[in-house]
């Protein structure tokens, strides 16, 4: 997912350039505004850490571009992972989107599936799929 300060900053192309030179493909993308309650369940994993709140107020804020992305095999989460960077602003590494893009941890532009079950809930609760 493009998050509000990615579409915000107009890098909702340059995010899927990435995904797509990788050779990774989209199957299913949306931009669509988010309500408080698509965006506590989303970071439900999360309700308890003092940062929630911020959290919901961020991905609220303005839209988002949701994508399901697909891989030759099973393992595309990790790859869009490693696309993507580590959470922590100060330890995503150059190359990466949030390595190369982002300047602070709570607005890093992008989310991406931390495994395949969470993948699953992800696709069902973004496109009811
Ligand atoms: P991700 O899977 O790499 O996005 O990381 P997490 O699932 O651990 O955290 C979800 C999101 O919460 C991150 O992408 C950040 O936007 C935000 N976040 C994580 N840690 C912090 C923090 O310490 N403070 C704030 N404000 N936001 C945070």
């Amino acid at each position: 997912m493009c998050k509000p300060d990615a579409v915000e900053r107009g890098l909702i192309g340059e995010i899927v350039g990435r995904i797509e030179r990788k050779g990774l493909r989209l199957v299913a993308a949306e931009l669509r505004d988010v309500d408080r309650a698509l965006a506590e369940e989303h970071y439900d994993e999360h309700r308890e850490k003092p940062f929630f709140g911020e959290l919901v107020t961020f991905l609220t804020r303005s839209p988002v571009f949701a994508m399901i992305v697909e891989g030759p095999s099973d393992d595309t989460w990790q790859l869009c992972r490693i696309l993507i960077g580590q959470t922590k602003v100060t330890d995503a590494q150059p190359g990466s989107i949030r390595g190369d893009l982002a300047t602070t941890t709570s607005e890093n532009l992008v989310h991406g599936s931390d495994g395949p079950e969470s993948a699953e809930r992800e696709i069902k609760l973004w496109f009811g799929a």
